[in-house]
C-alpha cells in the first residue's frame, strides 16, 4: 500500500460507534469495571483513546512499533534526553534547533549531561567527536535554517559501533519524505506543530521508536514527567496528517519552482536548498529523501540586516513569522528573529549572513508566491 493511502486507512473508524472522524474523549479518568480491572485505559495522562489513534498513526508512519504524543516537540525532545543519565555525553549537528540547544545548554549541561556540536555535513568530524561517553547522536537533516544534510545511513553505523542511540529530528523532511527508523535510527522526533498538523493552528510533539525496549522507558518517562498532548489538540493533528501527503506534494513543488527563480534572480547571492545540484550534499539528499521538503534560506548580495529585512517586510504572501510547515507560507530572518541571541561571529561561521531569509512554502500558487518575492526583491 502506497503512503498516501495507509495514511488515511491505519486511522479506524472508532470501534464503539463507527464514527468515520476519531471521536474526542475529553475525560480525565475512566469508569473501572472492578478494582484494577478496566478496558485499557485508567487515567487520562497515561492514556487517552483519541491521543493512541495519533500515537499509533505516527508509528506507522516512520515504520516504528511505538509513538508518544507530546504537548510540544520541545517536551519531546526533553523526553528523549531524559533517557540518559548524568555524565552521558550528546554529540549533535551545529546548527541544532534553538531550542533544543537551548535546553541542552542551559538546563542538561547543568544536570551533567555535556553536549558537543559538529558538522555533521561531513561524516569525518563526527567521527572524530565521538568518545565512550557518547550515548547519543542528535541528527536534523535537513537542518534549520541553512538547510544542511547529513548522510543519515552512514551516521547510524557509526553509533552502532560506538554503542550509542542515533536520534533524527525529522521535522523538515516529515514522514513523507524521509524515514529515519529505515536508514538505522534509533528514535524519530517531530515537531508536529510544523508539517504534521500542517495549519499552524497547534502546538504538538511526536517521538516514534521500533526498538520496544527504548519504548517501554520512553512510555515511562511520558508518564512520570506528564507532558503529554490533550485529547482535542490529538484530534486535530489527526485531522491534519490526513492530508499530509498532498499538502507536501504541492509545498515541494512550489518550493523547487521557488528556489529555481532565487537562483537565478541578480540581487540574490546563495540559495541553500537541497534539490539545487549546487547544494554540497545534493546526492545524499537524494539518496534519503524522496524529495527536497519546502523549506529554502538564501542571501543577498548586498549582504546586511538591512536588506534582508527590507525583503521580509515586503512581502504580503509570505507571512512575517516563526513557524513553518502550514498551508499559508512564512518568510522570517534568523538574525532578527530565531538567532537574534547568537553572538554575530558564531551565526556567521554557521552560515547564517546577515542577509540570509528562510522561507517555508505554503500551497499558494507558484506563479502568485514567485510575484511576491520578485516584487520584495525589487525594493532593496
Ligand atoms: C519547531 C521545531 C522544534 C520544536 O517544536 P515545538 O513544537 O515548537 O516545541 C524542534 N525541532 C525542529 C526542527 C523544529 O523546527
Amino acid at each position: 500500500m502506497k503512503k498516501e493511502t495507509k495514511i488515511l486507512h491505519s486511522i479506524e473508524p472508532d470501534l464503539l460507534t463507527g464514527a468515520i472522524s476519531t471521536p474526542i474523549y475529553q475525560t480525565a479518568t475512566f469508569v473501572q469495571d472492578s478494582p484494577g480491572v478496566h478496558r485499557g485505559f485508567d487515567y487520562g495522562r497515561t492514556n487517552n483513546p483519541t491521543r493512541a489513534v495519533l500515537e499509533k498513526l505516527i508509528a506507522t508512519l516512520e515504520n516504528g512499533s511505538h509513538g508518544f504524543a507530546f504537548a510540544s516537540g520541545l517536551a519531546a525532545i526533553d523526553a528523549v534526553i531524559k533517557l540518559l543519565n548524568s555524565g552521558d555525553q550528546i554529540v549533535a549537528v551545529d546548527d541544532l534547533y534553538g531550542g533544543t540547544w537551548r535546553t541542552l545548554n542551559h538546563i542538561y549541561n547543568r544536570l551533567g549531561i555535556q553536549l558537543v556540536r559538529v558538522d555533521c555535513s561531513d561524516i569525518r568530524n563526527l567521527k572524530a567527536s565521538v568518545t565512550d561517553k557518547t550515548k547519543l547522536i542528535w541528527i536534523e537533516s535537513p537542518t534549520n535554517p541553512t538547510l544542511k544534510i547529513a548522510d543519515i545511513k552512514e551516521i547510524s553505523l557509526i553509533a552502532q559501533e560506538i554503542g550509542a542511540l542515533l536520534v533524527v529530528d525529522n521535522t523538515f523532511a516529515s514522514p513523507i519524505l524521509q524515514n529515519p527508523i529505515d536508514l538505522g535510527a534509533d528514535i524519530v522526533i517531530h515537531s508536529a506543530t510544523k508539517y504534521l498538523a500542517g495549519h499552524s493552528d497547534l502546538i504538538a510533539g511526536l517521538v516514534v521508536t521500533r526498538n520496544s525496549e527504548l519504548a517501554e522507558q520512553i512510555k515511562f518517562i511520558q508518564n512520570s514527567s506528564g507532558a503529554i498532548l490533550g485529547p482535542f489538540d490529538s484530534w486535530l493533528t489527526i485531522r491534519g496528517i490526513e492530508t499530509l501527503a498532498l499538502r507536501v506534494h504541492k509545498q515541494c513543488d512550489n518550493a523547487e519552482l521557488v528556489a529555481q527563480f532565487l537562483a537565478s534572480h541578480p540581487l540574490v547571492k546563495r540559495v541553500n536548498y537541497p534539490g539545487l545540484s549546487t547544494h554540497p550534499n545534493h546526492e545524499i539528499a537524494e539518496k534519503q529523501q524522496s524529495r527536497f521538503g519546502a523549506m529554502i534560506s538564501f542571501s543577498l548580495k548586498t549582504d546586511s540586516v538591512d536588506a534582508g529585512s527590507i525583503v521580509c517586510s515586503s512581502t504580503t504572501l509570505f507571512k512575517l513569522a516563526e513557524s513553518l510547515g502550514g498551508v499559508k507560507s512564512l518568510i522570517c530572518q534568523p538574525a532578527l528573529m530565531t538567532h537574534k541571541s547568537i553572538p554575530q561571529d558564531v551565526r556567521h561561521a554557521a552560515g547564517i549572513d546577515d542577509s540570509l531569509i528562510r522561507i517555508s512554502c505554503g500551497i499558494e500558487n507558484a506563479d502568485d508566491l514567485i510575484d511576491d518575492l520578485k516584487q520584495a526583491l525589487n525594493k532593496i
